[in-house]
C-alpha cells in the first residue's frame, strides 16, 4: 500500500474509513467492482470489495473453497461474501446528492423557467464532457469501449436537446422535458439520472485506475503479473523485493519530475508475527536489533522509520532539481494483527490502516 501525498493540498487524503475495503483500501461505490460485501461470518463482518473478492476466486479457482482474508474462516462451496444491501442503498443516496439529481427533479415536475432547465442541461453535458476528456487523455485504449459510446450518446443527445429547445417555441417545453429525462435515466428505471450517475461513477473509477498505473507503472505492471501467475501456477512463490523495486523505480522516476514533489508513506501489511517488522529491518539495512534504527520485533504498537531503500542514500531523499526540497520517505510497520482474537480492542481496527499510514 502506498500513499503520496501531495504538498499542496496540506497533505490530506480524504476516505471515509467506514467506506473503504479492508483488503485494498479502495473506496466503495455504485459501479459492480466497488459494491460492497462482508464476510459472513458474526465475529467477523469485515467489509471486501467485489474487486478484491473476485480476485481471491480467480486465485481458488473452481475447486478451493472461499476463505475469508481477514479472519480466515472456510466458506461452503460456492458461497462467498455477501453484498450489504443497507450500504449499497447509502451510496446510492451518496451520489444522488453528490450529482444534484433532486434540483433536476424538481425542474423536470414543476412549471419551471424554460432558461433554467437549458441551464441544468448544459451544466450536465460539461461536466460529462470534462470528465470524458480526463479519462481519455489517461486512457492507453485506442478503440472505444461499451461505456465510451454510452458516454458519447449522452452528451449528443444533449447537446441537441438545448439546440432544439432554442429554436422552437415555449410550448414544445414538455416534450424537451420527457427527451432530457429519457437521455440521463437508465431505460427500465425510475430513478431519474440514474444512467447519469452511473457514467459518471465508471469514469471517476476508470480515470483513478489509470492513474495509478500512469504515476506506478512498474508497480502496476508486477501486481498484474503476481495476480495472473496465483492463477495459473500453484507454486509460484512470490518474491517481495520484486514489488519494492518496483515501488522504488516509479518513486525515483516520480521524483526526478521537478513539478512533483511529494512525500511518501508505504505501509507494510499483515497479521502479528508475520515478519512485517523483519521485513522492514532488511529494508533499512539495520542487520542487529540492538540498532537504534531498528524496528521493535513483536510490537503491538504501529512504527515509523525512514526508508533509504537498499542504497547508501540519505533517509531522507533530495529534490533532483531544487536540493533544498526534501521529500521524506516513511515506511510504516502497522501493528499486525492477530486471526485468532478478531474482537481484542488492543488491535487496530481493519480499515484504520489508512489512517495509520497517514499519522
Ligand atoms: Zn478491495
Ligand atoms: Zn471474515
Amino acid at each position: 500500500m502506498v500513499t503520496v501525498r501531495n504538498p499542496d493540498n496540506n497533505g490530506e487524503v480524504h476516505t471515509n474509513e467506514n467506506n473503504v475495503c479492508t483488503m485494498c483500501l479502495g473506496s466503495f461505490g455504485i459501479i459492480d467492482e466497488t459494491i460492497p460485501r462482508q464476510c459472513i461470518n458474526e465475529n467477523c463482518r469485515q467489509k471486501f470489495c467485489s474487486k478484491c473478492v473476485s480476485h481471491i476466486r480467480i486465485y481458488n479457482g473452481n475447486n478451493r473453497p472461499f476463505q475469508c482474508m481477514y479472519c480466515l474462516k472456510e466458506y461452503p462451496i460456492n458461497c462467498y461474501p455477501e453484498e450489504i444491501d443497507i450500504l449499497k442503498q447509502q451510496l446510492w443516496n451518496d451520489k444522488v446528492i453528490k450529482y444534484g439529481i433532486e434540483r433536476t427533479k424538481h425542474l423536470l415536475i414543476t412549471n419551471c423557467d424554460p432558461k433554467e432547465l437549458d441551464f441544468d442541461i448544459d451544466c450536465r453535458r460539461r461536466q460529462l464532457l470534462n470528465l470524458f476528456s480526463t479519462h481519455k487523455r489517461f486512457c492507453k485504449e485506442t478503440h472505444a469501449n461499451e461505456t465510451d459510446i454510452e458516454i458519447e450518446n449522452m452528451i449528443n443527445q444533449l447537446s441537441n436537446i438545448i439546440i432544439h429547445s432554442k429554436y422552437h417555441a415555449s410550448n414544445s417545453i414538455e416534450l424537451y422535458k420527457m427527451l432530457y429525462r429519457q437521455a440521463i435515466s437508465l431505460p427500465d428505471s425510475d430513478d431519474i439520472g440514474s444512467l447519469y450517475i452511473r457514467l459518471c461513477e465508471q469514469l471517476s473509477v476508470d480515470i483513478s485506475n489509470n492513474e495509478f498505473s500512469s504515476i506506478f507503472p512498474n508497480t502496476h505492471k508486477k501486481m498484474n503479473d503476481w495476480m495472473y501467475e496465483q492463477a495459473v501456477g500453484e507454486e509460484f512463490q512470490p518474491k517481495l523485493y520484486h514489488v519494492i523495486n518496483a515501488i522504488e523505480q516509479d518513486l525515483v522516476s516520480q521524483w526526478s519530475n521537478p513539478s512533483v514533489t511529494p512525500s511518501t508513506s508505504i505501509g507494510v501489511i499483515g497479521y502479528t508475527n508475520a515478519g512485517k517488522s523483519s521485513l522492514l529491518n532488511r529494508l533499512l539495512g539495520v542487520s542487529s536489533l540492538n540498532d537504534d534504527q531498528a524496528a521493535p520485533i513483536g510490537s503491538m504498537k504501529t512504527t515509523y522509520s525512514a526508508l533509504r531503500f537498499n542504497r547508501k542514500e540519505p533517509l531522507i531523499y533530495h529534490h533532483s532539481i531544487n536540493r533544498n526540497i526534501q521529500i521524506p520517505v516513511t515506511l510504516v510497520d502497522i501493528q499486525g494483527h492477530d486471526k485468532n482474537r478478531t474482537s481484542d480492542n488492543n488491535m487496530i481496527e481493519a480499515g484504520n490502516y489508512h489512517n495509520e499510514i497517514k499519522r
